[in-house]
This record gives structure tokens, sequence and C-alpha cells, in this order.
């Protein structure tokens, strides 16, 4: 006997070509970053970068601090992003991360401050200091910069 309760999935790989394209959603809790068609997405989820091509199985990870790559055609375009979701469609990717930038929106100046009071607080040997947040502040400042650097070279 065939199941009624065939999953979407199923049912997207037995009636569907697999999607030449990706749809790509970046969503912050303040606004949307972006939205577009794109070839392929990296993502760094919070266990390592991803690379994404249309048809990929579906899933659902922890976005981590890091840069966001997508490619249309020849180009690519890089952001900066810490926390949040991933969703995997076989023809979209959903990003919703606490903070996101695109290179154009970066403050290359800011970041570099951010690094470097992150450095310093680093290398201080005061016991106050919370190490943990202060190496997060790095990792957020130098995703920012590379980023940016990237974009511009
Ligand atoms: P800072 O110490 O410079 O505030 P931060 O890492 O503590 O940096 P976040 O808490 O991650 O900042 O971000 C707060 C807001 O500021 C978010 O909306 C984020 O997109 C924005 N933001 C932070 N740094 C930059 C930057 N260098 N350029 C553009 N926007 C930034």
């Amino acid at each position: 006997m065939v199941s009624n309760l065939e999953s979407p999935i199923s049912n997207f790989e037995s009636n569907m070509a697999l999607p030449e394209k990706i749809h790509l959603e970046i969503v912050t809790p303040e606004k949307q970053i972006f939205s577009g068609t794109v070839d392929a997405v990296t993502v760094p989820a919070n266990t390592g970068y991803l690379g994404i091509l249309p048809g990929h199985a579906p899933f659902l990870a922890e976005l981590g601090i890091g840069e966001i790559t997508y490619k249309v055609g020849i180009r690519i375009e890089y952001l900066s992003c810490s926390w949040g979701f991933i969703e995997v469609l076989p023809d979209r990717v959903a990003l919703l991360a606490q903070t996101a930038e695109t290179a154009s929106d970066i403050d290359l100046k800011r970041a570099e401050e951010a690094k470097a009071r992150a450095e310093k607080l680093l290398s201080s040997k005061d016991p106050n200091v919370d190490f943990a947040r202060a190496q997060l502040a790095l990792m957020r400042a130098l995703s920012r910069i590379n980023a940016a650097k990237h974009s511009a070279s």
C-alpha cells in the first residue's frame, strides 16, 4: 500500500528536477540584509564552514561567527555574521543571524578598534577580565575585517 504520509522532501525528490539556483535570504532581528538568487553559498556553521550548492539535502544548523560568501556567476560577495540559525532546503537557504553586515556596510575602522580592544583584554593579567567574552569580540572583529578586506581585493 502506498502511504499518504509521504514527506514534502520525498515528493520533491520524486516529482521535481534538481534546482539549479538557490534563493538566499539573510535577515537579522532588525532588518533584511539580503534576498536574492545565487549559485552557491558558504556559511559559518558553529561546527565549521559549510558549502551549499543547489539541490542540497535539507538540514538545520546553528550559525557561528564568521564570513558568509555567496556566488552569482563569477562574482563573490562577502558578509560577516554572528550567531543564529541556518535552514537549508534544496532550492532555498535562510540565515537568521543575530548580527550580519554586508562588506559595504562594515565600518572597518570600528572593527579595527574592536579588535585592538579585545586583544588588549586578552593580553591583560587582570583576573576580572572575561576572557571568553573578549575572545568572541575578537572573532567578530576579525570576521568583519576579513569580509571587508576580501571584498575589496
Ligand atoms: P563594537 O564593540 O564595535 O560595538 P561588537 O562586536 O560588540 O562591536 P555587535 O554586538 O556584534 O558589535 O553588533 C552590534 C551592532 O553593531 C550590530 O547591528 C552590528 O551589525 C553592528 N556592528 C558592529 N560592528 C560593526 C562594524 N564594524 N561595522 C558595521 N556594523 C557593525
